[in-house]
C-alpha cells in the first residue's frame, strides 16, 4: 500500500479522474480499503459526517450508484436526500442552472450529480458553494466506478501497474471507459481497448492504450477483462448490425477467454446486458467473476470520496 493516506487532499470537488494525481488516487484507495473492513463489520455506522447534509441528485437512473452513494453517506452519519428528475422541477422546465440554485440556497455539504450530458455537473459545481461529486455525466467520466474498479483489481491481484487490462465493447459511449483508461494508465496499467471500429475508434490509441477489433488477439495474456454495455440510449444510428452477431463476435464467453492467462478476472459495472456483451454463465461464475465485489468496493470508496472531500470542513468546525 501507499503512504498517501498521510497527505491531505487537494481537491474541492470530484469531478474526474483526469485532474487527479497517481498519489491522490492511491489516497483514496487506502482510505477505501479502511471502509471496506469497516463495511463488513455488524455494527457499520461511524459520525464522522454528523451534521452534514448530503443531497444525490439523479437526472438520469441509476440503481447502483445511487444506492451506494447513499449507503456510503448514511454509514459516515450524514443525512442523505435523493432527488430524482421524475421527482423535481426539472420535469417543468426548470433549468440546470435554476435546479443548483436552488439547492445551494439550501445549504448542502455535498451534491453527488448524475446527468446526460458531458460537462453538466462541472458546470453545475461553478455554481455552488459545496463539494460536487460526478456521479457520471454523459459519456464523459465516472470518477467513483473507475476508483471502485482499481480498488477490485487491487485487492484480488495485489497490484496494478504491470497488469494487462482489456475493456471490450461499447467504449466511445462510455463514461466508464473513460475514466478507467484515465486512471489505469495513471497506476502503470497496460489497457487494451477492444471492439468493433463504430464502437473502439483507432483515434483512441492517443490515450496511450492499444487498440484491437478482434477479441482472440485483444484477450490474449489479459489479467483483466471489463466488459462493457451497450449504451443505446446514447446511439444515434446503427453501430452494430444485431444484438445477435455482436454476441457472437464481442461476447465474452469461456472460449473467447481461454487466450487470457488462467487466473483472469471478470468486471462489469452493470447493468449488465446477459447474452449481449456477456455470457451469464461467465458472469455468474464465483472464481473468475468479480462483479459482486465491484458493488461491495464501492460503497467503500465512496465513503472515502466523502470522507476526503469533507474533511475541510470538519476540520473548520
Ligand atoms: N452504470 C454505468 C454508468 O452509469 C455503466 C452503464 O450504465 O453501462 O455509466
Amino acid at each position: 500500500m501507499s503512504d498517501g493516506a498521510a497527505r491531505p487532499f487537494p481537491h474541492r470537488h470530484l469531478l474526474g479522474i483526469e485532474p487527479l494525481s497517481r498519489e491522490d488516487i492511491l489516497f483514496l484507495l487506502d482510505l477505501a480499503d479502511g471502509y471496506v473492513e469497516l463495511n463488513r463489520r455488524p455494527e457499520k455506522k461511524l459520525g464522522l459526517l454528523r451534521g452534514l447534509t448530503q443531497i444525490n441528485l439523479f437526472f438520469e437512473s441509476s440503481t447502483r450508484t445511487r444506492t451506494s452513494f447513499e449507503l456510503a453517506g448514511k454509514r459516515l452519519g450524514a443525512d442523505v436526500v435523493n432527488m430524482s428528475v421524475s421527482t423535481s422541477a426539472i420535469k417543468k422546465g426548470e433549468t440546470l442552472l435554476d435546479t443548483a440554485m436552488t439547492l445551494n440556497a439550501m445549504h448542502p455539504d455535498v451534491l453527488v450529480v448524475r446527468h446526460a450530458d458531458s460537462g453538466a455537473v462541472a458546470l453545475l459545481a461553478r455554481h455552488v458553494a459545496c463539494a460536487v461529486i460526478n456521479g457520471g455525466d454523459g459519456r464523459h467520466e465516472h470518477p467513483t466506478q473507475a476508483l471502485l474498479d482499481a480498488l477490485t483489481i487491487r485487492r484480488r491481484k495485489g497490484r496494478i501497474e504491470g497488469l494487462i487490462v482489456a475493456i471490450c465493447g461499447d467504449i466511445v459511449h462510455s463514461r466508464v471507459a473513460r475514466s478507467n483508461i484515465l486512471l489505469l494508465t495513471r497506476l502503470g496499467a497496460r489497457v487494451r481497448l477492444v471492439g468493433p471500429p463504430t464502437l473502439v475508434p483507432p483515434a483512441l490509441a492517443a490515450y496511450g492504450v492499444e487498440v484491437h477489433h478482434d477479441m482472440r488477439r485483444g484477450l490474449r495474456d489479459a489479467d483483466i477483462v471489463m466488459m462493457l454495455r451497450l449504451q443505446t440510449e446514447r446511439m444515434r444510428g446503427s453501430f452494430v448490425p444485431s444484438t445477435r452477431e455482436y454476441f457472437r463476435r464481442y461476447g465474452l464467453t469461456w472460449e473467447k477467454l481461454e487466450v487470457a492467462r488462467p487466473d483472469v478476472l471478470v468486471m462489469h459495472p452493470g447493468p449488465m446486458n446477459r447474452g449481449v456483451e456477456i455470457d451469464g454463465v461467465v458472469a455468474d461464475d464465483i472464481h473468475r467473476s468479480a462483479i459482486l465485489d465491484q458493488v461491495e468496493m464501492g460503497v467503500a470508496v465512496r465513503m472515502a470520496c466523502l470522507d476526503a472531500l469533507t474533511r475541510r470542513l470538519r476540520e473548520a468546525a
